[in-house]
């Protein structure tokens, strides 16, 4: 008998925030294969993690039954999870919901609601990230409630709500076919966003001048017309050098600078003493350089900016920030065809999720939690009385769990326990708490420590909207059925809402979306059935029959003065500098093989065989130095821990720099990291702290 023809499910990868368009080829339930769509940012293309990383729904460690807590909490349960295991015992629904949301309430009504705190997910639909924010506001009653954006382009945010009053990009990556100058600075799109990395290099191939600043290096820069290297951390210095030569030297826009900023003067006078001379020594690029690259960006046409972690995870992410919107608003290359700034956004739905509302300070649309106009509104639209005062950021909760003062949370679909700076402190703080209640699909490093663990559902498994870096929100489809024994994310939610004494009655994403557009007028004249036909629509959009607006603030920008603002960024070292201990410089990211903290694509049988275990990446100098050779075990310590793991040898790393990611539990990067904070994001110093290194 011959098999049933597949069908394909038209939906988006779950991995990064290019959100490319897929086909899920389905036969009797089961995804066959994966193939791109002609969607608006992939135009049928895919990497090897959307191709590739779909088995993950079918692994035998995937969670089919609720656990609960039988045995006392041990942070070590996070490197074991066979002993993480045995410390539950299965249950029913009825029992694992009722005890998760009666401790919940218990330390609510006993403790006050900031005592609970909630992790949403960038990883889960809008209509998930928005009744998650919606229930830790109302129903738990704190603002305390955030999610991976904090660690990943927080910084980011910060600066453009600041300098331009929207955290979102100003044009979508496919913009830059008509740019003349590209700057990419501390993103590794070939890796992290594969497939926006094809067009930027389409538009170097077409005559584009292409230029890449890193401290690592990275695959692109091999399609690059100019490559600067600079040293790290030092991102403040070499751009400020950049602003004052387009200053000094007259290459500035003064119409739009007149038209479209204000400020200017503080900026002028901050850059005045920072000569490309002066910074030179600072950041290790030559002057020279300095000067020819700030003069490519500044006589350009149009030109765009484009930048990742390696920018916002640091102590200086939001000064940082703060050089690349002076840059382009000083040349005046925002609002037109082939110009802009994008934040190559992480995490397939963490613009959505931030939309959503998933901030401690913001509620949705970022609006602030102390706006009384905008909390007004929300108070009418949810029946509910909300506190103004903003709540606790993904580290601050931390913090706060391990003074006590943060007894009780939930957590969908992140892995603290990994992905948090000094993950020891993190871990500690976490198996401190009364109650835990940790919803996922496998049993994660996090949900090592709950107390209740409830089986999440999966992307492929789901029906819900995400956005992707491009402000392009696009309807994602359920493919096949969930696991026997699992229950969708937006049914968990909403039990957990009405066992809190909320009355919710959400059964699908359609019911709740246009509840979110009415929060939320980035949404206006976009609603489910248009999405249902036309996949993809970008916001703003100005009319129910017409197309979104891929390229923003032409002419004047969503800030109090209509302008743009300059905000002069101070020099200052990284939090934590090398000395005779710690003589390296430690930096953490990801792969392309693997996403975050590799709770999927490590239970990915092609991506996993790809890159099975956890490297350390040094240079060929400091390998001879140390007497490794590649594949040889090393040690690596710093002020917070210590790991073991296999050499790896990358001629494109400079002299003194370790690349470690951070995918793999047997030698977790964040045992290691810096959890210093950004005064402004709130976003902890991943990419540099020093580091001792030693042959095993
Ligand atoms: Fe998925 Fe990103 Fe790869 Fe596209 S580029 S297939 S969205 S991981």
């Amino acid at each position: 008998r011959a098999a049933p023809p597949a069908r394909e499910v038209a939906s988006v990868c779950p991995y990064c925030g290019v959100g490319c368009q897929v086909g899920f080829r389905v036969r009797d339930g089961a995804i066959e294969e994966v193939a791109g769509r002609d969607g608006p940012s992939n135009q049928g293309r895919l990497c090897v993690k959307g191709r590739f990383g779909f088995d993950y729904l079918r692994h035998p460690d995937r969670l089919t039954r609720p656990l609960v807590r039988i045995a006392p909490k041990d942070p070590a349960d996070c490197l074991d999870p066979r002993r993480a295991r045995a410390k539950f015992r299965e249950a029913g629904w009825e029992e694992a919901m009722a005890l998760a949301a009666e401790g919940l309430a218990r330390i609510r009504d006993g403790h006050g609601p900031d005592a609970l705190a909630g992790f949403g997910s960038a990883k889960g639909s809008n209509e998930e990230a928005y009744l998650f924010q919606k229930l830790v506001r109302t129903g738990f009653g704190t603002n305390n409630v955030d999610h991976c954006t904090r660690l990943c382009h927080a910084a980011s945010v910060a600066a453009l709500l600041e300098g331009i009053g929207s955290g979102a990009v100003t044009a979508p990556f496919m913009a830059a076919a008509e740019a003349e100058v590209i700057l990419v600075i501390g993103a590794r799109p070939t890796e992290n966003h594969p497939v926006a990395a094809t067009f930027l290099k389409e538009a170097a191939a077409r005559g584009a001048t292409l230029v890449t600043l890193d401290p690592r290096g990275s695959a692109l820069d091999r399609f690059a017309t100019e490559v600067v290297r600079f040293a790290p951390g030092r991102d403040v210095p070499m751009l400020n050098a950049m602003l004052h030569t387009v200053i000094t030297e007259g290459l500035y826009d003064r119409q739009y600078v007149a038209a479209h900023t204000e400020d200017f003067e503080a900026l002028r006078d901050h850059v005045a003493a920072l000569t490309p001379e002066a910074m030179a020594p600072l950041c290790g690029v030559p002057a020279e350089q300095l000067r020819r690259v700030a003069r490519r960006f500044a006589r350009a046409r149009t030109a765009m900016i484009f930048w990742g972690m390696g920018i916002s995870q640091s102590t200086h992410g939001t000064d940082n920030t703060r050089c690349l919107i002076a840059l382009a608003l000083l040349c005046g290359q925002v609002g037109r065809p082939g110009t802009g700034l994008h934040p190559l956004r992480g995490q397939n739905n963490v613009q959505g999720a931030s939309d959503a509302g998933l901030i401690p300070m913001m509620f949705p649309d970022y609006h602030r939690t102390t706006d009384d106009a905008a909390r007004g509104h929300l108070e009418r639209l949810w029946g509910a009385t909300l506190d103004p005062k903003p709540g606790l950021t993904v580290v601050e909760i931390m913090h706060a769990m391990a003074r006590g003062e943060i007894r009780g949370m939930y957590v969908m679909g992140e892995n603290p326990a990994m992905s948090d700076p000094d993950v020891a402190h993190a871990r500690a703080a976490l198996a401190r708490l009364d109650h835990l209640v940790v919803q996922d699909l496998f049993l994660t490093e996090t949900a090592a420590l709950a107390d209740v663990v409830l089986p999440a559902s999966a992307w492929p498994e789901k029906d819900g909207t995400v956005t992707n870096t491009n402000r392009q929100v696009q309807m994602g489809r359920a493919a096949v059925p969930m696991p026997e024994g699992v229950r969708q994310d937006l049914d968990l939610i909403t039990e957990m809402a009405n066992r809190l004494g909320l009355r919710w009655d959400y059964r699908h994403p359609r019911d709740v979306f246009p509840e979110m557009a009415a929060a939320m007028p980035s949404l206006a004249s976009i609603t489910w059935e248009r999405l249902e036909r036309e996949g993809s629509v970008t916001y703003p959009c100005p009319a129910p029959d017409a197309a979104g607006q891929a390229i923003v603030f032409g002419d004047r920008f969503p800030t109090a003065s209509g302008r743009g603002r300059f905000v002069p960024a101070g020099l200052r070292d990284p939090d934590e500098m090398p000395d005779e201990r710690y003589p390296f410089v430690l930096t953490t990211g990801r792969q392309l093989e693997h996403w975050h903290t590799g709770t999927m694509t490590r239970r990915a049988g092609a991506l996993d065989a790809l890159e099975p275990e956890p490297t350390a990446s040094l240079a060929p100098v400091d390998l001879r130095r140390l007497g490794l050779a590649p594949g040889q075990r090393l040690r690596l310590e710093t002020r917070r821990g210590a790991i073991e793991l296999a050499a790896r040898e990358d001629p494109a790393l400079p002299q003194g720099l370790v690349f470690v990611p951070f995918a793999y539990r047997e030698a977790a990067a964040n045992l290691l990291t810096n959890p210093q904070l950004d005064p402004y994001g709130k976003i902890p110093e991943f990419k540099y702290c020093a580091v001792r290194v030693e042959p095993v």
